[in-house]
């Protein structure tokens, strides 16, 4: 059967006006509504489900790993939410363990906090472009569709959503044949304090060795002290941005979860119950778009220094098998800075994209994706946004020494080690 192609056309009316609109509210979207907000504008956050955080929250990330970098918007955070954790100087590394339902209530009052206007169930459907610029975003909301103008956006939907529909190139995946890093659905069980009895759902599988297990290997946290084991052991083949590899990957990791449990049952915690599973199985790579600078492997392994940095790490290259194998490819790096050009669509002038899906390539983005370095992004991204409103540039041409002491007025520290 052939399949039809539709032209589809409205009149949608406007619902908000902002001075800076982000799509996507993860870590990137969060950070960069602030860095707006502190900067002096009116800021509309546009979340596709009912809470803030991303991975970090609807995939149940909870955990924050380790950049070498503790600083600016997510040092706040740790100070707010995780006091314990808060190391003295900006260049350390802490890894602290957390709840994502505390960090989506903590996130919640923060934007209040910020004058963040928060649009939830608000899912990104199409640019308005007028020329070299986006002039509002259409979405999909609880009273259908709705406009969102204003002056600059940013894209923080992870997949690039925004950027891609604007005309933005993009790559996917590993560059010899686009395969992404396999998703995960995370976990949570809980001491029970006394013997349960493991459970196997029909349909799931018996995995009575370490090497029948989906990665290979036992990967889990009990770090916060109240009974909690988090679990990351579940690897699914799926590109998290394709219709029918998400249909297959929401079954598939499901159908893991039990089965890893019921495997942890009979391992060494008999006394634990499964307690949560996260809304949604996580997506580590999907899109990247193509910017004014691409990340490299060359550049993490180097160690490359960039005048316009915008955000430092060390973490390591961490490459979940792309194609189903039950290996991880994890090599430690010194650290590296990544550049503002990285997040610069060339040829339209009101747009940024901040977060996992900014220009780098499969290597270099498995090192840049973890949720500190994204808040570190998204904040430069609001700063940056309002910085060019003010100065009627377009973003590409932002002045480096004022979004660094805009920055460092929003508490950012940069280091070369
Ligand atoms: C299984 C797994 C384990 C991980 N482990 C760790 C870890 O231990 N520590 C760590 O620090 N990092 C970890 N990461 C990586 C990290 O969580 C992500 O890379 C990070 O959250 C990316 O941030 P982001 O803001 O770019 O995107 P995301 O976190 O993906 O957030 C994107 C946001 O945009 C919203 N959105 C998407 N599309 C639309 C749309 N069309 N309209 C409106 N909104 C939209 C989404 O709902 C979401 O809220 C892990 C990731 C996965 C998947």
């Amino acid at each position: 059967m052939n399949l039809n192609s539709y032209t589809f056309e409205r009149q949608i009316d406007t619902y908000a006006y902002a001075d800076v609109v982000v799509i996507g509210g993860g870590p990137a979207g969060t950070a960069a509504a602030i860095g707006a907000a502190r900067s002096g504008k009116k800021v509309a956050l546009l979340e596709k489900s009912a809470q803030l955080g991303g991975m970090g929250t609807l995939g149940n990330v909870s955990i924050f790993m380790p950049i070498g970098n503790v600083t600016g918007i997510y040092r706040e955070m740790i100070a707010e939410m995780l006091a314990e954790y808060l190391p003295e100087g900006h260049d350390e590394s802490i890894a602290p363990q957390y709840s994502p339902f505390l960090l989506r209530h903590y996130l919640n009052e923060k934007m209040k906090k910020e004058n963040v206007h928060v649009y939830f169930h608000s899912e990104f459907v199409g640019t308005i472009r007028e020329g070299n610029k986006i002039k509002a975003v259409i979405m999909s909301t609880r009273e259908g569709l709705k406009a969102f103008e204003g002056e600059r956006f940013i894209d923080c939907t992870g997949d690039a959503r925004v950027a891609i529909d604007a005309g933005v190139p993009f790559t996917t995946g590993r560059e010899e044949d686009g395969l992404t890093q396999p998703m995960t659905l995370m976990f949570q069980m809980t001491n029970t304090g006394s013997p349960v009895t493991p459970f196997l759902p029909e349909g799931c599988y018996e995995y009575k060795e370490v090497s029948d297990l989906p990665q290979g290997r036992r990967l889990y946290w009990e770090q916060n002290n109240n009974g909690t084991l988090l679990v990351n052991m579940s690897r699914v083949k799926a590109n998290g941005a394709k219709i029918e590899e998400v249909n297959y990957a929401e079954t598939e990791a499901l159908k893991q979860v039990f089965s890893i449990a019921y495997y942890l049952q009979k391992t060494g915690y008999g006394n634990y119950s499964l307690s949560h599973i996260a809304s949604q199985t996580g997506v580590r790579e999907t899109n990247q778009i193509e910017a004014l600078y691409r990340l490299t492997e060359q550049d993490l392994v180097t160690g490359a220094r960039f005048p316009d940095v915008v955000a430092q790490t060390n973490y390591e290259i961490d490459i979940h098998s792309p194609d189903a194998a039950k290996t991880t490819d994890e090599r430690k790096i010194d650290g590296y800075d990544i550049p503002y050009r990285c997040m610069v669509p060339e040829a339209i002038d009101n747009l940024l994209v901040a977060g996992r899906s900014i220009s780098a390539t499969h290597v270099a983005m498995s090192s840049m994706r973890v949720q500190a370095t994204c808040y570190a992004l998204g904040q430069a991204a609001g700063a940056a946004a309002a910085i060019s409103m003010d100065r009627e540039t377009a973003m590409r041409d932002v002045p480096m020494n004022e979004l660094h002491e805009q920055l460092k007025k929003q508490g950012v520290k940069f280091f070369v080690k």
